[in-house]
Formats: C-alpha cells, sequence, structure tokens
C-alpha cells in the first residue's frame, strides 16, 4: 500500500489495484516467461491487449464507430504540433480559445503552423476570476476548428458546459479532465489527452478523431504525427510506448470494476465539494474562481499569509500529503485529485489544512 497521498499534477498518482496488479505480472506476464515491455508490439499477444485496451476506453467513454482511437507518443505539447499540422489547410485559420496557461500555450505552437486566431476569455476582477459564457465567444464560422482546454491544469479552470461551434469542428485538449465524467464524444471532432494523469503513466498520449478528419495533413506532416497514418496502422507505424498502453489498459479495466466514468464522477464531485467548502469556510485560505467554472481535478488555493507557504508545504509532507505546491506560474498550493485520489486523500487534506490554520492563524 502506498504510504502517502501524491497530489502531484502529472506525472500523478495510480490507483494502487492498478500498481499491485502490474507488480505481481512485472516478469512474467500472462505466463510469456517475459515482461510485457520486452514483448514485439507485433505479437499477436500484445496487440490482443492493446485491442482490448482500446475496446475498453470506447466502452468507457461511448466512443461512436465513426472515431478514430490513437496511442500517440508527445504528449499534450506534441498533439499542440499535431492538430494544425493535421486540421489547418493553407488559406484557412483556426480559433484558439484562451482561458489559462495550457490553452495559451496551444495557441502559441499553433502559429508556427498557420494562421491562428486567439480569443482571450478571462475575465478578471478585483473579486473573482470567471471566464466569458461560451455562447459569446467571438467565434469565426468559417474557421478550420475551434481549439479549447475544457480544463487548466495549472490555473484550476474548468469549462463545464461543451461549447456550441454551428458546425466548426471541436478540438479539445482533455489532459487533465478525461475519464473523470462523462462526455458526448460525439459533439466534438477531436479529443486528446496526455496519459499522465487520468490513463497511465506518460509517454502515451490518447487521440479520438471523427474519421473524416483523416486525411488532411499538411505535406510536411512528419509521419508519426500523420493521424491517417497512425489509424491506418491501429496506432503502431512506429513502435508505440508499449509499457504505457498496458498500464493504461490496466486503468481501463480498474475504471470498469469502480462502475464506469459515471460512477467516478460522483466521487470526485464530493471529494471537490469538500475541498472547496474547506477553503471558502475559512478566511486562511482563499481560492477566487467564480464557482461554475472550478475545476474539479485541480483544484489551486493560496494562504492568505504567503510567508507560511513553505512550513504548509513542509508539514503537509511530513504529514503524509505530497506534491501540494502550485504551480511557479500561480504560486500558492494546488491539489490535484484525479480519478485515482480516493476520498481518503481529500479528507486527510482536508483535516490537515484545519489543524494547520488552528495552529497558525
Ligand atoms: N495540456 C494540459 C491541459 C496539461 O495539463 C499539460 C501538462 N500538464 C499539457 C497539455 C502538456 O502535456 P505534456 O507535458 O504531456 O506535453
Amino acid at each position: 500500500m502506498s504510504k502517502v497521498f501524491n497530489f502531484c499534477a502529472g506525472p500523478a498518482m495510480l490507483p494502487t489495484a492498478v500498481m499491485a496488479k502490474a507488480q505481481q505480472e512485472f516478469v512474467n506476464w500472462q505466463d510469456t516467461g517475459c515482461s510485457v515491455m520486452e514483448l514485439s508490439h507485433r505479437s499477436d499477444i500484445y496487440i490482443a491487449m492493446a485491442k482490448k485496451a482500446e475496446a475498453d476506453l470506447r466502452e468507457l467513454m461511448s466512443i461512436p464507430d465513426n472515431y478514430q482511437v490513437l496511442f500517440c507518443h508527445g504528449g499534450g505539447r506534441g498533439q499542440f504540433s499535431a492538430v494544425p499540422l493535421n486540421l489547418l489547410p493553407q488559406g484557412k485559420s483556426a480559433d484558439y480559445i484562451v482561458s489559462g496557461s495550457w490553452s495559451k500555450a496551444a495557441a502559441v505552437e499553433a502559429k508556427n503552423f498557420g494562421d491562428i486566431n486567439t480569443i482571450n476569455i478571462n475575465q478578471d476582477n478585483d473579486i473573482s476570476l470567471s471566464l466569458l459564457a461560451s455562447s459569446d465567444w467571438p467565434l469565426n464560422p468559417d474557421a478550420a476548428y475551434v481549439h479549447y482546454c475544457p480544463n487548466e491544469t495549472v490555473n484550476g479552470l474548468e469549462i463545464n458546459t461543451i461549447p456550441e461551434t454551428h458546425g466548426v469542428p471541436l478540438v479539445a485538449d482533455m489532459s487533465s479532465t478525461i475519464l473523470s465524467h462523462e462526455v458526448d464524444v460525439s459533439k466534438f471532432a477531436l479529443i486528446y489527452a496526455g496519459a499522465q494523469k487520468n490513463i497511465g503513466p506518460s509517454g502515451l498520449t490518447i487521440v479520438i478523431i471523427r474519421e473524416d478528419l483523416l486525411g488532411h495533413a499538411q505535406i510536411a506532416t512528419p509521419c508519426i504525427m500523420n493521424y491517417k497514418t497512425s489509424a491506418d496502422h491501429n496506432s503502431m507505424y512506429n513502435t508505440p510506448p508499449t509499457y504505457a498502453w498496458y498500464l493504461a489498459g490496466l486503468v481501463f479495466q480498474w475504471l470498469k470494476e469502480l462502475g464506469g466514468v459515471k460512477a467516478m464522477a460522483k466521487v470526485n464531485k464530493v471529494k471537490a465539494e469538500l475541498l472547496y467548502q474547506a477553503i471558502d469556510k475559512s478566511d486562511f485560505y482563499l481560492n477566487h474562481i467564480e464557482s461554475q467554472y472550478r475545476s474539479k481535478m485541480n483544484i489551486p488555493f493560496w494562504l492568505k499569509d504567503d510567508s507560511l507557504n513553505d512550513k504548509f508545504l513542509s508539514e503537509s509532507e511530513a504529514a503524509g500529503l505530497m506534491a501540494l505546491e502550485g504551480h511557479r506560474m500561480v504560486g500558492g498550493m494546488r491539489a490535484s485529485i484525479y480519478n485515482a485520489m480516493p476520498l481518503a486523500g481529500v479528507q486527510a487534506l482536508v483535516a490537515f489544512m484545519a489543524k494547520f490554520e488552528q495552529e497558525n492563524k
């Protein structure tokens, strides 16, 4: 059993049951006499595992048949390049909604590959941080696609309704929210997510793409970033991240055993509410984000007296609560509470926060 609760934003904690299973079959997988990471990705036994992982993900997210699921390299940032390379033809522009640091980084990268229209939707005032409602986004009806990030990992901002783009393909960076609640995949042209938060270890990136968007890549697209090439070769044009794929498969099985995404969403709501209540009821801790835009996965909070930050971090770590330091861009603290974080972890954090407040105010 893990001795700490790990609140890292990613790579994040994995379910203990998954780690235990991986450990148990680490050196002898399915009686092959070797580790799954030592097997050819072209072997029948590996391909069967890979297909099962994809089928489980399709079931968990109810992915329609006219979508391809790709298991890629390159992380979220790899997709910052791959999306425009594959979806932005010459002579067209793409709309990039900027709600925080990751959507901004996606827009900056995309500018290397075409005409990008950046739309900043942050609405900051002295009291709270809010976002422009998606119905008021000034979208270009002729855009090749609209890109947005439903959950900003650094800023703790969530857009929890799917924007209406009136037929313009919608692309979402779901790196820090995928599988945390139910999503109607058919509303999206493309969804991508780095694995290292809610899926498995780093090194794997999931792309879910509607089939009609394949085959329009810019000429200069590197073959390993070309979605069509990847789809045509079942994500095995080059050697895929085989061990990460296997671990993702174990996470998908674990999710199914727990009742799937719907069941997970219920627990995630309870966890987030518990932590926000603890922050809001004290004037020792702060979170200024308007409630409807508060993330359920990444919860930043600030100590009113930031000279106590180091003390908070060293004492929380000593109490077995790991990696609570906020991202360097925003400071303060951040608790990332993805699917693998049990309710007990959030309860332990809330109890620690109350004790720390008592002793330091
Ligand atoms: N998008 C989001 C929303 C993220 O949280 C991150 C990483 N934390 C990235 C993109 C970048 O992912 P990677 O480091 O895998 O390139």
